[in-house]
């Protein structure tokens, strides 16, 4: 049991409750709703209808195709089905004309002992007329007459499974409603009246009980008082593991002459960029509390070279660091960077990977034991229980999305309060920032090394494709090199396989041999095999579904031809072009798509020909694209909410965080009346985070 759920006010415990205690919810219909919802009657709350449907009262004569209407009407026959395979059908009157009420499959003789020749009924449903005929299949209302105030003039329609019709959904989110009991108010009174918010019970009636279209907007008042309850509950729980976090005790790291030494000898200058990050690092590393670090930049900007320095420092204050990086791959140019800068100071850099065996292995693992070797550069392999260190006090996570808590942990407790840099080319819009990593500190390196060329980049239909081959030919035969991305756009990784394969054979066809294939089923030695070819220059073309690594370095690479680039992310698209424009050679990128091209296609595709920023193209890419997850944010960690929707109301992240702040600042124990409510509002959400670097370290 979590803290937080044994402190739980009573006022939440019926809301806490299985939803097996709802009315209706047998065993049958619970695993609908849970996985509709979740398990708790919270949950079913907490579940936002996503449209709603208007019923308008109406007459036989009135009645409109295609709306959904109400009739009050008097049964006048029953029609059962002449033929099989014919629906039964009742034909009531009003004053006006007559309504067919049509049902297929056998509800007949139920159908005329509830509703009797000359009975009143109200009536409700879609209205569909031939002509002066109107009918109406399987009506959603047929009450007696005078219950006809039972048919909602709005209902709310409710995301709906298999199995689960919405109407039976509302039901049961109307008694969740009824379970929430008022409770005292944690949002800031002034802020509240200042922006019209209703008090958190209403808020939750006018969301089950919308009046009209502009209650299911997120930026209804109703809407936005929730997400932002939401927020506010994740911004503490971020803001109070930060805290936490901070009071552990870290080794203080003082940067001195050896890392001043491996700066010197740089072939180049840091960029501003770089100077400020490696400043934000060495202010962590020498403070005596453990650093929670996240670096941000693009692809190329030069994150390596800012960890180097950072590992440079924990040696010169004699301890040792590590660097894993998710590929071997990646981690083998990580050690052909690093090494030669610091071993020209006099340190020993270990490059430790699942290859290592037998006596080689043990060597390196000595080394690491005894203290001899000062960093260690690896994939997996460096958190594994037979690796120990001497005095391991940095830990830096090359992308870092590509490992789960546990991995990262178990590096970390290789060493006592080791400081954490993760290293990340996801570009995460600065407004997302504080949800994503709000329990971190992020430094960005938002600026390029000088030097780079910009990458030509162009839009072109699929049918062009031959066109493209041909002029591929010529530059390879030039001594270029190019990747071919066939990404995973079909349900199916087989087919989308296939179309890779199929891919890699024509362009065979055309190029010979020189052309190369990498996919995300094939064993990581055979692909990295063929990734080592292509860095080697063996392979000219490397057909890649996207798990080509983000972080290979492939200075030659000067060519990019995407597949399917309409349906890619922005964010990830700018990722695979960066992997272009590294050497001297001028480079391309080639957008293919699948014509013809939407508007907001269109769009999108225009950013990147005209934006080399990550940054900006990430919040570009949002603005257009609305809701869901453009960003594929949801492999960066990013917190699933059920109330907030990080795009619509992101003006409320940082209003969140800062109220966050605020809050703990003036009463760090949550003593104050105020303070209570906002832990209801905590126990309330309960939050837990999906996954992440939230959890790290
Ligand atoms: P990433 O941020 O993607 O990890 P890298 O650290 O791999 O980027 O750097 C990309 C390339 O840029 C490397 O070849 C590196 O040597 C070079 N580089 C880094 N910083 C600078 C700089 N300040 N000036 C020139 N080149 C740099
Ligand atoms: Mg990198």
């Amino acid at each position: 049991m979590s803290i937080l759920t044994a402190m739980r006010p009573e006022s939440l415990f019926p809301l806490f409750a299985a939803i097996s205690t709802l009315k209706g919810v047998g065993p049958r219909v619970a695993p609908l709703v849970e996985r509709l919802a979740g398990p708790i009657v919270r949950d079913v709350l907490f579940t936002a209808p996503q449209s709603l449907i208007r019923r308008t009262a109406t007459t036989a004569a009135l009645a409109q195709d295609g709306q959904v209407q109400t009739f009050v009407v008097t049964i006048d026959a029953h029609l059962p089905p002449q033929r099989s395979g014919q629906p039964w059908r009742i034909r009531g009157w009003d004053d006006t004309g007559f309504v067919t009420l049509v049902w297929f499959k056998g509800h007949g003789p139920h159908l005329e002992r509830q509703h009797p020749v000359g009975a009143r009924r109200a009536v409700s449903g879609k209205v569909e007329r031939f002509g002066s005929e109107i009918q109406v299949a399987h009506p959603d209302y047929m009450l007696e007459a005078e219950r006809i105030d039972e048919i909602p003039a709005i209902e709310p329609v409710y995301p709906a499974t298999a199995g689960l019709p919405s109407r039976t959904f509302r039901k049961f989110a109307l008694e969740a409603l009824s379970r929430a009991q008022p409770l005292p108010e944690w949002q800031d009174a002034a802020w509240m009246a200042r922006e019209s918010l209703p008090p958190w019970r209403e808020a939750f009636e006018r969301l089950h009980g919308p009046e009209g279209e502009i209650d299911l907007s997120p930026m209804s008042a109703a809407r936005r008082r929730l997400a932002y309850d939401e927020l506010l509950a994740h911004q503490l729980a971020l803001a109070q593991r930060k805290a936490g976090k901070r009071a552990q005790p870290g080794p203080r790291i003082v940067s001195g002459p050896l890392a001043e030494a491996a700066e010197k000898a740089l072939p180049f200058r840091l960029t501003g960029a770089q100077v400020r990050a490696l400043s934000e690092v060495r202010g962590d590393l020498a403070h005596g509390e453990r650093m929670s670090r996240l670096l941000q930049g693009d692809v190329g900007s030069g994150k390596t070279v800012v960890a180097m320095l950072a590992m440079a420092d924990a040696a010169g204050a004699g301890f040792q660091s590590a660097l894993m990086a998710p590929t071997e791959i990646l981690a083998r140019q990580h050690y052909e960077t690093l090494a030669p800068p610091l071993e020209a100071q006099g340190l020993a850099v270990v490059l430790l990977t699942g290859r290592d065996k037998g006596g080689a292995r043990a060597a390196k693992l000595q080394k690491l034991a005894d203290g001899s070797a000062a960093v260690a550069v690896g994939t997996h392999a460096l958190f594994q229980d037979d690796v120990a260190f001497k005095s391991l006090a940095l830990t830096i996570i090359d992308e870092q999305h590509r490992f789960g808590v546990n991995e990262r942990r178990r590096l970390q407790e290789k060493g006592e309060g080791v400081h954490l840099l993760a290293m990340s080319a996801t570009p995460i819009p600065r407004t997302l920032e504080l949800t994503v990593f709000g329990d971190l500190d992020v430094s960005r390196i938002d600026e390029k090394p000088p030097g780079r060329t910009p990458v030509a980049t162009r839009a072109a239909p699929t049918p062009r494709v031959p066109e493209i081959v041909d002029r591929l030919r010529s530059a390879i035969e030039g001594g270029a090199q190019a990747f071919w991305i066939c990404p995973l756009v079909s349900e199916s990784e087989k087919v989308d396989l296939r179309a890779a394969e199929d891919r890699a054979a024509d362009l065979r066809k055309v190029l010979g041999s020189r052309v190369g294939l990498v996919h995300g089923q094939m064993p990581a030695a055979e692909k990295d095999a063929v990734m080592q070819a292509f860095v080697d220059g063996e392979v000219g073309v490397l057909v890649a579904t996207t798990v080509v690594e983000v972080g290979v370095n492939v200075p030659n690479a000067s060519i990019m031809v995407i597949e399917h680039a309409d349906r890619f992310g922005l964010a990830q698209l700018h990722q695979l072009r960066g992997r272009v424009g590294r050497g001297m050679r001028e480079s391309s990128c080639v957008l293919l798509y699948d014509p013809p091209l939407s508007e907001v296609a269109q769009q999108r595709l225009d950013i990147l020909r005209r934006s080399d920023d990550g940054f900006e193209i990430a919040e570009k890419d949002l603005e257009l694209r609305g809701g869901g997850d453009p960003l594929g944010l949801k492999q960066s960690g990013f917190p699933a909410y059920r109330l907030a929707d990080p795009v619509a109301h992101r003006d409320l992240i940082a209003v969140a965080a800062d109220d966050a702040r605020l809050i703990l600042a003036r009463d760090p124990a949550l003593a104050s009346p105020r303070g209570e409510a906002v832990r209801t509002l905590q126990a309330l959400f309960d939050w837990k985070p999906a996954s992440g670097l939230n959890d790290a370290g």
